[in-house]
């Protein structure tokens, strides 16, 4: 029997310095999933600490419950990282074969196709047909990149998402392209997941293909793509947020928003766009800028916003969690709250929250938004927008 040790042999408590723990327990009175899942972040990292046997820390399967969102990480006031020794045991467990089939699916897919949801590469762009969607398969290059996406491009319900803002970036006349079928995941999940080596190979595709056509400026859909190209890639080009980009496009006075679009609504900030992004206005200032919408605030809002529990890999994996889910308790909160629709900027939380919605009953009263959806209502003609030459 040994201590808990990574992939490489060296023991996590010296790692992750896990012996400056005060066993304060604010990483695990933060987690989103800690009060309907056995997951405890304080205590695997006492086991970690003093449990001879590493190999009983790697059988326990809550490990598989954590969204990735940070929240244990960045509560912590000894700066440790108690996300990223749970991310070490996941990855133990996929060494060991310890996976759930659901996830273990999604990341053959990633592997066979380039996507977690099992389609084919040459669907990839099928959710952009109709739509003046450059390409650099279509020889239409530029020195910004529009990472589309798998959720976005593959999803029926987010293709949706990435439709309204096709939408809108044409009618800025808004200049970038796209990888068109060569685009490949980016890997946020499968390395939250703990699959190493197949997001090391995702990683040297993407920057291959980034170095290869010279881009200077990468925007997303997702905000989980922001958060690996941003943190986990560590690229020195600029990678921004889709909404940043639409607020921009507004500040400018370049995408004309004149039509009503009357609505109440509550944003949900994503995790990965909000704590782990810092970006919290931009959404914001788009939603002031559609005629007709009316922001209310949740309680636990910007920082504080309550977890959807789509991050981490969780997409693929039921979680061992029983009662009430966070995107069931959001919903119910927004309900309480007397809004139209909930609004957010997320694939993941799109779905996990139109999930949430149908669920609780609010189906017929309660409608769950896109934020690029929301502004692209207001456009005059969806359809309008300049010509390739005024693009800039
Ligand atoms: S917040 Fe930090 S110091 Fe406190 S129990 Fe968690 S890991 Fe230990
Ligand atoms: S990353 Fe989030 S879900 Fe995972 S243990 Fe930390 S607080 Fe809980």
């Amino acid at each position: 029997m040994a201590r808990l040790a990574d992939i490489d042999g060296n023991p996590v408590a010296e790692r992750y310095e896990l012996t400056a723990c005060l066993q304060c327990g604010r990483c695990t009175g933060g987690c989103p999933v800690g009060l309907r899942s056995p997951l405890n972040s304080r205590r695997l990292l006492y086991e970690a600490v003093v449990r001879e046997d590493g190999d009983a820390l790697v059988a326990r399967d809550e490990v598989w419950d954590c969204t990735a969102c940070r929240t244990c990480s960045d509560r912590c006031p000894r700066e440790l990282d108690p996300a990223a020794v749970i991310r070490e045991i996941r990855t133990l467990k996929i060494e060991g074969g310890r996976i759930p089939t659901t996830a273990m699916d999604a990341l053959e897919s990633t592997l066979k196709h380039g996507n977690p949801w099992g389609r084919s590469r040459r669907r990839r762009t099928q959710w952009a047909e109709g739509l003046p969607v450059p390409s650099v398969e279509d020889g239409q290059e530029s020195d910004r990149l529009w990472f589309v996406g798998c959720t976005p491009a593959y999803d029926p319900r987010c293709q949706a998402m990435a439709r309204a803002l096709a939408r809108l970036f044409h009618a800025a006349g808004y200049a970038y392209t796209t990888l068109g079928t060569e685009e490949v995941c980016c890997g946020s999940e499968v390395l939250r997941l703990g699959e190493l080596g197949l997001f090391e190979e995702l990683l040297e595709t993407n920057r291959e293909a980034l170095q290869g056509l010279e881009i200077r400026e990468v925007v997303t859909t997702s905000p989980h793509c922001l958060t690996a190209f941003r943190t986990d890639y560590g690229l020195e080009i600029p990678v921004r947020h889709a909404s940043q980009a639409v607020a921009d496009l507004l500040d400018a006075g370049r995408l004309p928003l004149v039509r009503q679009a009357p609505l109440r609504v509550a944003f949900h900030d994503p995790c990965y766009l909000g704590r782990q992004s810092g970006v919290y206005d931009a959404p914001r200032r788009v939603l002031a800028a559609v005629p007709g919408v009316e922001l209310v605030e949740f309680d636990r809002c910007r920082e504080r916003s309550l977890c959807c529990e789509g991050g981490g890999g969780r997409m693929w994996l039921e979680g061992l969690g029983e009662g009430e889910r966070n995107a069931q308790r959001r919903v119910r909160d927004a309900a309480d709250l007397g809004v139209d629709a909930v609004v957010t900027a997320c694939p993941f939380c799109l779905l996990t929250l139109e999930d949430a919605r149908k669920t609780t009953g609010l189906e017929d009263t309660l409608e769950i938004v896109d934020l690029a959806e929301l502004a692209a209502r207001a456009l005059d003609d969806p359809a309008d927008g300049p010509g390739e030459e005024e693009r800039s």
